[in-house]
Order: structure tokens, then sequence, then C-alpha cells
């Protein structure tokens, strides 16, 4: 969710991202509407306006994802957490695949997916234009 979050911490977390969406990998130069920091652990769930809490996000993950933390796993039933793009590494629990996709390695990339719908018909197509160029999605 975007909250405020000075200048300076935004440039940070935007540079330490490389323009880049940290969840569907999407390069700010590629969206249609500007990129933005995302609070990992929502302000509401007393996270912090602090670089160990922030990612950036396009705006399309960052209102999906909300002030989310976790979500029910389609494939057990059970409640799992979302990919934290500052304690987890993206390929551990992703997967881009060739065709533009993303797919999930772990129950923690299955909710992540599915919440912030990481195969959206506009971020795959974006994807496919990007894999035909020399831009690459990552
Ligand atoms: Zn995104």
């Amino acid at each position: 969710m975007s909250e405020y979050v000075p200048a300076e911490l935004r440039r940070l977390i935007r540079d330490r991202a490389g323009h880049r969406c940290e969840y569907c990998l999407i390069h700010q130069d590629d969206a249609f509407l500007p990129h933005e920091p995302d609070h990992i652990i929502a302000v509401k769930h007393r996270g912090e306006t602090i670089e160990g809490n922030l990612a950036w996000t396009c705006y399309v993950c960052n209102r999906a994802k909300g002030s989310d933390l976790a979500s029910i796993d389609q494939t057990t039933g059970e409640i799992v957490r979302l990919f934290n793009p500052r304690t987890d590494s993206w390929g551990d629990h992703l997967e881009l695949i060739k065709d533009g996709s993303i797919e999930a390695k772990t129950a923690i990339g299955r909710v992540t997916v599915a919440l912030l719908s990481l195969n959206r018909p506009e971020l795959l197509a974006i994807r496919e234009l990007l894999a035909k160029s020399s831009r690459k999605p990552r």
C-alpha cells in the first residue's frame, strides 16, 4: 500500500530495485503508470517506513497487494505469507518462463502469483513484447 515515503528513501529503493517492480519485474519505463514504494508490512500492521520494509512496485501490483501479508494457498488450503522482496530471493520462489508467464516454485510463490495476479493479460503481453526485443523483463 502506498504511504508517504520521503524522496531520498524513495530514490534509494527505486535504484536498489533497478527501477523494476520487485514482484512482477516490469521496468518502470515499460509501465503505463509510475512505480511506487510498497510497505511490505503495511503501516496498519505497524510496518515502518524504513529501507528494510519497502519494496519498489508497479502501481497494479501495489494495489493488488494492498495491506495483505498472506493469502490462502489454493493447493493446500493453508494460509501462506506473501513473497517478501527484502528477505526472500525472487528466484527461490518464482520463475520467469520463456512465454512471459511467472511460475511459482513454492507455496509462497503460489499465493503471491495468485494474489497479485502476476500473470494478468497485460503483463503477459508486455513480457512477450519485451522478449522479442532486446529489453528482457529480467
Ligand atoms: Zn508489478
